[in-house]
């Protein structure tokens, strides 16, 4: 960390500014809305200061540079045209132990002025140490765009409760679930934007008074299959708000960077033959948590109603009457697919997609005279260790042996790879990747030769 971040107080303390122009105006300002007792030095003052001056908020040193005007200050801006005189300044703060600022040069300044996003009293600062002020800048508007004006409202108004909150519930997770829902009830903030504050009274009041949750709930979520940036928002909502995430091998370093840094982390690896807490036991975990009372979020890779037992672990929460929820992620079939350039489907190759699993234990059920049809595209999950029996059924079922084919290993993430041939090298291909990986047979394997990306 090379700059400690840190908001201070600045109201009625003095501040000095050395510089009268544009940039100077700007930085007067922001320190104005801070409530400083502001002085600005320069040797010529733009008329907004002359203005300022006029109506008492400013206090004028005309001249140059003294470092006599750096007593009893408590931050110093340095925003003259001349960056001598600025880095001046600057030295002659560092000495009396002043916190500076220098504008075109914040990497040498002792203090920067971040991008500000004021939803006061909810304030959001944005810096990049002075490396890449276009970047904190473009991320200032995405920030502005993406956080209601009435923010600093529900913020005012939550300030004046938190005593109340504290008094009224013993528990921090008590209090935590209370926030939650004040913060996230759209028509408490929307009866603040229009002003109306006996209705806003009346709502708190009701969030008062609302039974305590005691009994927790469970969420599947799909993480998709590794990309972060490839979780749903409402997934992301429910990861940072958990109790407790249970997750396997299947989800990405990059999601888990994700959860609520509080969260207890849970996790049940499992992968092909090597499955390390059965499922029976994960059922079990996930209804005794929620049993505990707490927010339950079972993090799957991909989708978890494919190929997820998504649907198994929610069987047994249904038994017990536990209130649970699910949010679809991205399958590795969409996912893999997408990244590797190969259409699912295709007007001129496939008018239909199979998911099918390669676990073929109950291979009778699968039905190899339908797989082996053509206008299709097959799409093996966990195949690997069945890739020379896939090819085997389905040659022998009549697709025809130069069937393009394609695996995907590590499919959406930075390492993805593909490997590409046809039907009758499946086996082959397979040892030259490793799990996790899709393989994904079809005529529209050969757009990819056009269509890759990524
Ligand atoms: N619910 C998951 C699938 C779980 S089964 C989903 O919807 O995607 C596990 C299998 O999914 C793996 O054996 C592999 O075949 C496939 N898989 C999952 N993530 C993958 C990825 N990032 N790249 C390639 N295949 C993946």
């Amino acid at each position: 960390m090379e700059y400690f971040p840190l908001f201070c107080r600045l109201q009625g303390k003095r501040c000095l500014l050395v510089g009268g122009g544009e940039v100077a105006e700007r930085k007067a300002r922001l320190l104005l809305a801070a409530g400083a007792d502001l002085h600005v030095g320069a040797l010529n003052f733009s008329a907004a200061f002359h203005q300022w001056a006029q109506q008492g908020k400013v206090t004028l040193l005309q001249g140059s540079f003294n470092t006599c005007w750096l007593s009893d200050c408590w931050l110093v801006v340095a925003a003259t045209d001349n960056d001598q005189v600025n880095q001046h300044v600057a030295d002659a703060a560092d000495a009396r132990r002043i916190f500076c600022n220098l504008v075109d040069a914040p990497a040498q300044a002792s203090a920067i002025m971040p991008s500000i996003i004021d939803r006061s009293p909810l304030m959001i600062a944005v810096s990049s140490g002075g490396r890449a002020p276009v970047l904190a800048r473009l991320l200032r508007e995405k920030l502005e765009a993406m956080l209601p004006q009435h923010l600093g409202q529900l913020a005012r108004l939550a300030g004046t409760l938190r005593a109340r909150v504290k008094k009224q519930f013993a528990s921090v997770s008590q209090r935590r679930h209370f926030w939650e829902r004040f913060f996230s009830s759209d028509r408490l903030a929307q009866t603040l934007a229009n002003g109306d504050m006996a209705r806003a009274n009346d709502l708190t009041e009701t969030l008062f008074n609302a039974a305590p949750e005691t009994h927790g709930d469970v969420t599947l979520v799909g993480a998709g299959p590794g990309d972060a940036g490839l979780l749903t928002l409402k997934g992301l909502q429910h990861i940072q708000q958990a109790d407790v995430i249970v997750y396997d091998r299947l989800v990405s370093e990059e999601i888990l960077n994700l959860v609520r840094r509080d969260a207890e982390r849970v996790f049940v690896g499992k992968r092909a033959g090597d499955h390390c807490v059965p499922q029976a036991q994960i059922n079990q975990l996930l209804l005794e948590q929620a049993q505990r009372g707490k927010r339950v979020v079972r993090l799957k890779g991909g989708d978890p109603f494919i190929f997820g037992r998504g649907g198994e672990e929610l069987e047994l929460l249904a038994r017990h009457h536990i209130p649970f929820s699910v949010v679809p992620g991205i399958t590795a079939a969409s996912g893999c697919a997408a990244y590797s350039g190969i259409p699912l489907t295709h007007r001129d190759h496939a008018q239909s997609v199979r998911l099918v699993t390669g676990h073929l234990q109950h291979e009778g059920r699968l039905g190899w005279q339908k797989l082996a049809a053509d206008q299709q595209t097959l799409v093996f999950y966990m195949g690997l260790a069945q890739a020379s029996e896939i090819q085997h059924q389905l040659l022998q079922h009549g697709m025809r042996a130069d069937m393009p084919v394609a695996l995907v290993e590590n499919g959406t993430r930075t390492d993805q790879r593909v490997v590409t041939g046809t039907l009758i090298q499946l086996d082959e291909l397979s040892r030259q990747v490793t799990s996790p990986s899709l393989i994904i047979v079809g005529s529209v394997v050969s757009l990819r030769d056009t269509l890759r990306w990524f």
